[in-house]
């Protein structure tokens, strides 16, 4: 599986306007590829090895393509097959997907350079500073709060320019399965070490072991944004302070992405250390966001990316996690499994066939791990000592105390 190690970066001036000049070079290769991919008809399209062998072509034609590494504006045009194939995916989902869209001045950020054309001196600067070497930009400071990889195990390298100006590198590197801890049979797995975890209106996450997680407060952090957006709205567009202006509204806005990534975190990391088998829904984030009221909020949780951070962090732990079908979950009594259909505002399951009461969060995450365990096929899980016994009530855990029993990692 592959690793990302992402750290800052410090260019110097002159290097950091080259290497945004080859950003802007790439971002003009990519629509070019673009172009051509679509002049095609369907069916006839140009794969990824015929467009690297056009690029020869393209740089005859247009100097300026040769001037960024060869490698570098090779992996660019390989990412939009990576793009069409993502859509491909997502098609057969049932989303609906458009063409893939030129970037216009200004709106790629990020240049990457695959197996070639880098390396990391380890050996220069000071304590925790190293310097890559990007072929053609130039060398750049960078620094990492974990053990720098050695080149020869980097497979991948993105520098990437942010909006509020600073700089980047993520470090990709492939970790070999056999590294990896191995999972435990499911048939051996103890219920204590199981959970199912339902994704939550009210509270972040609620677990069948009946803790629910606080939803991550915001609201300071978007008062100081929209007071910040408001304040450029009033300035001269394209003007000094606009631009000044510009910078701050970007970093209101990447305090909030980052306070929101940070807090996934330790969570995901919480589930996976505590836990051998973690359930959660499938779900499918597009179709939330439309029958929530809250969209604001649900944005915010960023449920995919938690899925993903979650599925990432178990590899990594040996921890299993499944998704289960999340249709009906929240109806199903966790009990005797009848359904019986509630509004979202009823916060209490009750079962008409056979009386059983329960936080509906709690209930919904009974049910998933029950889905959890059947897709794993650990058998439908019974009723364990250990949920009788913390079902007396809610514990309703400050996120900062989850927080805390979680690993230092993010
Ligand atoms: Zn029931």
């Amino acid at each position: 599986m592959d690793v990302t190690l992402r750290c800052r970066a410090y260019p110097d001036e002159e290097t950091a306007s080259e290497a945004w000049r080859h950003i802007e070079i790439h971002r003009q290769i990519r629509n070019h590829a673009i172009r051509d991919y679509y002049s095609h008809d369907d069916g006839n399209r140009p794969t990824a090895y015929d467009q690297h062998r056009k690029l020869t072509d393209w740089k005859q034609r247009w100097p300026l393509f040769s001037e960024v590494s060869a490698h570098a504006a090779q992996q660019t045009v390989s990412e939009i097959h990576k793009n069409v194939e993502t859509q491909k995916g997502r098609r057969k989902n049932g989303h609906k997907t458009g063409r893939l869209k030129w970037q216009g001045s200004g709106e790629r950020r990020s240049v990457a350079y695959q197996s070639e054309g880098f390396d990391v001196n380890h050996t220069t600067g000071q304590d925790g500073y190293a310097t890559l070497r990007l072929s053609k930009i130039g060398y750049i400071p960078i620094r990492a709060h974990r053990e720098l990889p050695a080149t020869e195990n980097i497979k991948r390298v993105v520098l990437k320019k942010e909006r509020t100006g600073d700089w980047f590198v993520c470090l990709v590197t492939e970790r070999p399965d056999e590294d990896l801890p191995e999972k435990p049979d499911p048939s051996t797995l103890d219920p204590v070490d199981c959970v199912g975890v339902d994704l939550g209106i009210l509270s972040y996450i609620h677990t069948s072991d009946d803790t629910a997680v606080d939803m991550l407060d915001l609201s300071d952090d978007y008062d100081r944004y929209g007071r910040e957006q408001r304040k450029l709205d009033r300035k001269e567009h394209g003007s000094n302070n606009w631009e000044k202006q510009r910078q701050t509204v970007a970093a209101a806005k990447r305090q909030i992405k980052r306070k929101v990534l940070d807090y996934q975190h330790k969570l995901t990391t919480w589930l996976v250390r505590e836990y051998d088998l973690v359930a959660v829904e499938d779900l499918d984030v597009k179709s939330m966001l439309e029958t929530s009221q809250n969209a604001k909020t649900k944005q915010d949780a960023a449920w995919s990316r938690f899925l993903d951070l979650l599925e990432y962090k178990a590899d990594l732990h040996g921890t299993h996690v499944v998704r289960v079908e999340p249709a009906g979950t929240t109806k199903e009594c966790s009990e005797c499994g009848v359904e019986t259909s509630k509004p979202l505002w009823i916060r209490e399951h009750s079962c008409p066939a056979c009386g059983h009461t329960e936080d509906r969060d709690l209930n919904a995450a009974k049910n998933i791990l029950s889905r959890g365990h059947e897709q794993i096929g650990a058998g439908r899980s019974e009723s364990t000592p250990v949920q009788t016994a913390l079902s007396t009530g809610t514990n309703s855990v400050p996120a900062k105390r989850v927080v805390e029993a979680g690993s230092p990692e993010a």
